[in-house]
């Protein structure tokens, strides 16, 4: 049946996560009303008892109507178990018993057939050993009850016919717990190995958009970064600077130290490059030891004060203690990105600018006319 969705709204509230859960009390609380009616019609007939048959009523919408409150107010999210599927269960299973004894003779079979019946959507949200608990408490339930209704009932009840049942019951409880059970250790398994996946798939994706050695974002990801930028700059106009940047001699630090020492420091530097600049800005590892910083709502010269500090931070970093010789300095060339200009011919303006500041002599920072 598909109700409108205002009254769906009104009926389990506007977070649809919880839907599933309230939608099932709102349906055991149905079943109860089932019942109810069933009890209700039975008094007359003979086959319930007219003295308890209003406890059990008040028994089962009194659960209906708590239940039900505590899921929609949203109290129940303060509880360990926020879709008080345990207690419901529990409830559902003392209405049975409290069923059990109400009804007679004829009757009894059919209540306590229920009793099976309530593990079953359990196994959507219990853990396998909440499941076995819940099963021994319905057990003990079943034996209590059959002792208290030989107790209460003594002489009116056949008393290996309610054995009989119980046993008979006991055996279909088993039965539907061990499915249960199968279905709840399939649906942890499946839970595992969909966190596991989804793990693995936000590895592949870091690994496709990060650099290895550095950890910064690669030049795919920037490629795809500076699209996104363009076209909010199209509309924004705000002024945004690239900065190009290459370490000096880098070569001669392989050369000199080894390439792992070369590593060390390609790392170092870009550690410093990203706590140093903005927040804002986006530091990549373009090439080799090129790094390309993408700063937005920035001018050329706001960025070279930037830059002034970076080379300050490199400077006076004791750049690798087990390796003191080892001094660094860069070159950076800047572009201001012009209004309807592509990213790529601003980079290409700030690469220039880069190779104007190596020509005139490095550790030195160019501006793209
Ligand atoms: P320039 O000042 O003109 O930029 O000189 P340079 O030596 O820095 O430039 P060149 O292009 O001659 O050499 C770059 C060196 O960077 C060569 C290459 O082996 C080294 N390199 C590139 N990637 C890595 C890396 O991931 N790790 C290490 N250790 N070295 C790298
Ligand atoms: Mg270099
Ligand atoms: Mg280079």
């Amino acid at each position: 049946m598909v109700l409108p969705p205002p009254l769906l709204r009104l009926l389990l509230g506007s977070d649809p996560e919880r839907h599933a859960a309230i939608g099932l009390t709102l349906s055991t609380s149905g079943l109860y009303l089932f019942n109810a009616g069933l009890v209700l019609a039975a008094v007359p007939l003979g086959y319930a008892s007219a003295k308890l048959a209003p406890y059990l009523l008040a028994c089962m919408l009194t659960g209906a109507v708590v239940f039900y409150a505590l899921l929609r107010s949203g109290l129940s999210r303060r509880l360990p178990d926020p879709n008080l599927v345990m207690a419901q269960a529990l409830y559902c299973a003392l209405t049975v018993a409290v069923g059990y004894l109400t009804v007679h003779m004829h009757f009894r079979g059919v209540v306590l057939a229920f009793m099976p019946a309530i593990l079953l959507p359990t196994q959507f949200a219990l853990s396998p050993r909440r499941i076995r608990q819940l099963t021994l408490a319905m057990f003990l339930l079943l034996i209590g009850t059959t002792a208290v209704n030989w107790y209460v009932n003594e002489g009116e009840t056949h008393i290996y016919g309610d054995i009989l049942r119980c046993a008979y019951v006991s055996a279909i409880l088993l039965a539907v717990c061990e499915v249960a059970l199968r279905v709840s250790r399939a649906r942890h398994d499946m839970k595992l190995k969909s966190e596991a996946l989804a793990k693995a798939l936000h590895k592949v994706e870091h690994m496709a958009s990060h650099d290895q050695l550095t950890g910064l974002i690669n030049r795919h990801r920037m490629h795809e970064i500076l699209d996104k930028e363009w076209h909010r700059l199209q509309r924004q106009h705000h002024p945004t600077t690239l900065i190009m940047m290459d370490l000096d001699h880098f070569k001669r630090v392989n050369d000199s130290h080894g390439h792992q020492v070369g590593d060390a420091v390609l790392r170092q530097f870009a550690l410093l490059a990203d706590t140093c600049l903005r927040d804002a800005d986006v530091v990549a590892r373009w090439g080799g030891e090129e790094f390309l910083v993408f700063c937005p709502d920035t001018t050329p010269e706001q960025a070279l004060v930037a830059l002034n500090r970076l080379r300050e931070q490199v400077r006076f970093q004791p750049f690798l203690g087990q390796h003191p010789s080892v001094t660094i300095t860069f070159s950076a060339g800047l572009a201001a990105v012009r209004p309807s200009e592509s990213m790529e011919s601003a980079i290409d303006r700030a690469d220039q600018a880069l190779y104007q500041a190596k020509e005139a002599g490095r550790d030195r920072f160019m501006q793209s006319p």
